[in-house]
């Protein structure tokens, strides 16, 4: 099998292979199904696209997503992998010469949208060619209870039973639950299939949580503290977007936006502009992203809080798909969960549902909100928070590469404030919510605490001296380390768990770290760059690229992705054998670009001589 190695040496220029690739790549080679788990970002396209280069024949990938198929393709073409796309975009003139080519055998790998299927021009050339194996991404697709559910996934074993003889099916998803993988085994018909979950982790992902007084100055110092790279704001509302875009475009950044309102020419000249590096920073709402396959995205800002955390995991893994760093920040604030809860119930009336089945969707949403809410609500380390959220243990101490484990070690002792807290919330009958127990410590005298008698309580003004944000945090680390529980979820209540009340019996301190909301936020590490890389060459190299990009009309992490630039800065090549020890530079790569990029590495070594 040293070929496999060969092929992803002079194809994708890499020299190994990433978690659970090869056993799928080597299965899918062996004529065996497969079935991979594997989130966005982790290299899911390399594991049918090397046996497809591999194999004899050409392989049928079907993919949902219209604009992903033109960008894989074009990623493909740059490789020197002969491909091409048969979707609904092209014209009947178009479709017959992509067809007469892939008769001819002209292509490895064809990208067909699972409508055109069954249709009798496609199925005729599927029944004559021979297939080296039928890929199906997003396989998630399939099933009623995935996200996305689409019908004509359903046509794919039809179209399969029509065939000579039946390629080996290769299916991809990037997030599934059990019930949804045991769809997909059986609707598709996956026969005894080799499977692979890999990881949910992306540890070049920094991911932080920030509760700022205004969102708009956090915003802008965030963005403007990653100058000139590439960035996606996601807002909750297409007011919002519009909001923050101008505010973006007001302080002199590139920004663009992205919602639902705009027509079909407005979204895709956007879209054009950030893949292009036009435009610097995306805003926009959540149908943005799906098929957008740009590598180099360096931050993703979520000005409102999502939905759930697979939204949040969803967009939040837009950013970083090269590899390299991207800081994830979630600007929080308490409106987000009203406005979450508005949204659930708007979106619950305008479906034609009938009432039972309201009642229950309405019921998962908001404990699907609840749970984000406890995410941007965390003291612990919140890359352990989203592992666990999918069924994975996570770092048994901190990821070291999060807001909550970069804050500054000094710990504070909260005991005596939490027993405060605690004590109130016993005595008082473990009915109440969060907002009223609140303005009872902080002595606010609100008519409600008035009438219900809890301003006589001992507790009562205690916590005067913190202020709302300074109380929350204190919650937060109670209800983080178990102390006590959210109860209900139209109008929660906070009750004591077990681990609260032996705590409320015992002396003692509580150590915790604090964030302190005033102080500037952490700054992300810098994690797993390819190489330290040097940033005055890196910066040439980034120049050059953009030109060659430009003159091509492709977008510039096409030609090498940014981690590839780092490698190639920090490793300097001063020959084409050099050249092809950088990461990412296969032998097509080289043959098209390698003379530019030594030339310029040579001048830049030249004037350092001088
Ligand atoms: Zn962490």
């Amino acid at each position: 099998m040293d070929e496999m190695y060969k092929a992803l040496r002079e194809y994708f220029g890499f020299n190994s292979f990433r978690p659970g690739q090869e056993e799928l790549i080597r299965a899918a080679l062996n004529g065996r199904d497969v079935l991979g788990v594997m989130p966005t970002g982790s290299g899911k396209s390399v594991c049918y696209q090397l046996p497809a280069l591999l194999k004899e024949g050409v392989a049928l990938v079907v993919s949902p997503l219209i604009s992903l198929m033109a960008d894989q393709v074009r990623a493909l073409l740059q490789m020197g992998v002969p491909a091409a796309y048969l979707n609904s975009s092209l014209t009947e003139g178009q479709m017959k010469k992509a067809l007469g080519y892939a008769r001819e055998g002209k292509y490895k790998i064809i990208y067909v949208a699972p409508e055109r299927l069954l249709v009798p021009g496609f199925l005729s050339f599927a029944k004559a060619c021979p297939l080296s194996l039928v890929a199906v991404d997003e396989a998630h697709c399939v099933s009623q209870w995935g996200q996305d559910f689409r019908p004509s996934y359903l046509d794919i074993p039809a179209f399969l039973h029509e065939l000579p003889t039946r390629p080996p099916l290769c299916a991809f998803t990037a997030t599934a639950t059990e019930r949804v993988r045991g769809d997909i085994r059986r609707l598709l018909g996956l026969s005894d299939p080799v499977e692979r979950v890999t990881g949910f982790d992306r540890p070049n992902l920094f991911y932080e949580v920030l509760t700022p007084k205004v969102k708009e100055v956090e915003l802008l110092s965030l963005v403007q503290a990653q100058k000139g790279e590439s960035g996606i704001v996601y807002c909750a509302t297409r007011r919002s977007v519009e909001e923050v875009c101008d505010l973006l475009c007001a302080n002199g950044i590139a920004a663009s936006r992205y919602h639902a309102g705009l027509d079909a020419k407005e979204r895709a000249s956007a879209q054009e502009d950030f893949l292009f590096d036009r435009c610097q920073v995306m805003v926009a709402t959540n149908a943005f992203g799906m098929g957008i396959d740009k590598s180099n995205v360096r931050f993703v800002i979520h000005f409102n809080m999502p939905k759930d955390m697979e939204s949040y995991y969803q967009e939040a893994g837009r950013g970083g798909r090269d590899g390299e760093p991207c800081r994830c920040t979630l600007l929080y604030s308490p409106k987000d969960v009203q406005l979450g809860r508005f949204l659930i119930d708007k979106s619950a009336s305008a479906e034609g549902l009938d009432e039972e089945a309201r009642r229950l969707k309405r019921r998962g949403d908001l404990e699907r909100l609840a749970r984000m809410e406890a995410y941007c609500r965390e003291t612990g380390c919140l890359r352990r928070f989203i592992l666990r959220y999918f069924g994975e243990e996570g770092p048994k101490g901190g990821c070291d590469n999060c807001g909550n484990c970069v804050l500054p070690e000094t710990r504070s002792d909260i005991g005596p404030d939490a027993r405060q807290i605690l004590s109130l919330i016993e005595d008082s009958g473990e009915r109440y919510g969060e907002a009223l127990l609140s303005s009872v410590l902080r002595a606010e005298h609100s008519r409600r605490a008035r009438d219900l008698g809890l301003m006589e309580h001992p507790s009562a003004g205690t916590l005067a001296r913190l202020s709302p944000l300074e109380l929350r945090e204190r919650f937060d680390h109670l209800l983080s380390l178990g102390y006590i529980a959210r109860i209900g979820e139209e109008y929660p209540i906070l009750a004591l768990t077990d681990k609260g009340r032996e705590f409320l019996r015992r002396e003692g301190p509580l150590y915790v770290r604090l964030r302190r909301a005033e102080e500037a936020p952490p700054t992300p590490k810098k994690t797993r760059p390819a190489g330290p890389g040097d940033p005055e060459l890196y910066e040439i190299l980034r120049e050059l690229r953009a030109q060659i990009a430009r003159i091509q009309g492709v977008p510039a992490f096409v030609v090498f992705s940014d981690a590839t630039l780092r490698d190639m800065s920090a490793r300097k090549p001063r020959s084409e054998e050099e050249m092809l020890q950088v990461s990412g530079v296969g032998l097509k790569k080289q043959a098209r670009y390698g003379k530019r990029f030594l030339q310029a590495i040579e001048e830049y070594l030249d004037n350092q001589d001088r």
